[in-house]
């Protein structure tokens, strides 16, 4: 499979524009927190830098990898292969996700966050696909909301390429 320029669906401008308001308003909102920013590995990790220098207010970064595997059951089982190194205790901890898209990767996060009792958990993906959630999630920042198509560029891969692209194309086949 191939990129061609035409499959641009979020511009580098569009999304640098997007990230300074959730800044702002993460900022805002956590003023009186302990905010703690959850980058979930690899596919976040662009949103994530360019998030945290459009905050203003003290934060602490960890970082999480999960990997899903699948036993005949279906959805696959999701599991944590690096884990939550740091203590959550008063953390209010907001998880960064790249795209939220059946729902059972956050799902998953959520419960896992939550039962080392922080202060609070809340999330921000930069992409939402709403038309393919199979679990029910809340998603409290969201970036931008994206029609069903497999898109990748700004952390988000295929095959472990295109994570380096400053925009986020649509993959077609060509
Ligand atoms: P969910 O558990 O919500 O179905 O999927 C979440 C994960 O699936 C994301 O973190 C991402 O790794 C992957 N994913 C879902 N949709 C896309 C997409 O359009 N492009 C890429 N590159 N990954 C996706």
């Amino acid at each position: 499979m191939k990129l061609d320029v035409s499959s641009i669906l979020i511009t580098e401008s569009q999304i640098q524009e997007r990230i300074r308001e959730l800044g702002a308003q993460i900022s805002k909102d956590y003023e009186a927190g302990n905010l703690m920013l959850l980058c979930v590995l690899k596919g976040a990790i662009v949103f994530f830098a360019d998030l945290i220098r459009c905050i203003s207010i003290p934060l602490r970064c960890e970082f999480i990898q999960l990997a899903s595997y699948n036993d005949g059951t279906e959805p696959s089982q999701i599991r944590a292969i690096q884990g939550l190194s740091g203590n959550l205790n008063h953390a209010d901890v907001l998880i960064i996700e790249d795209i939220v898209d059946t729902g059972h990767t956050l799902n998953f996060l959520v419960d896992y966050v939550k039962r080392l009792k922080p202060e609070s958990v809340k999330v921000c993906s930069l992409l939402d696909k709403p038309s393919r959630r199979q679990v029910s999630v809340t998603i409290d920042y969201v970036g931008f909301e994206i029609p069903n198509a497999f898109v990748v560029g700004y952390g988000l891969d295929y095959a472990q390429q295109y994570r380096n692209l400053p925009y986020i194309a649509i993959l077609n086949p060509v």
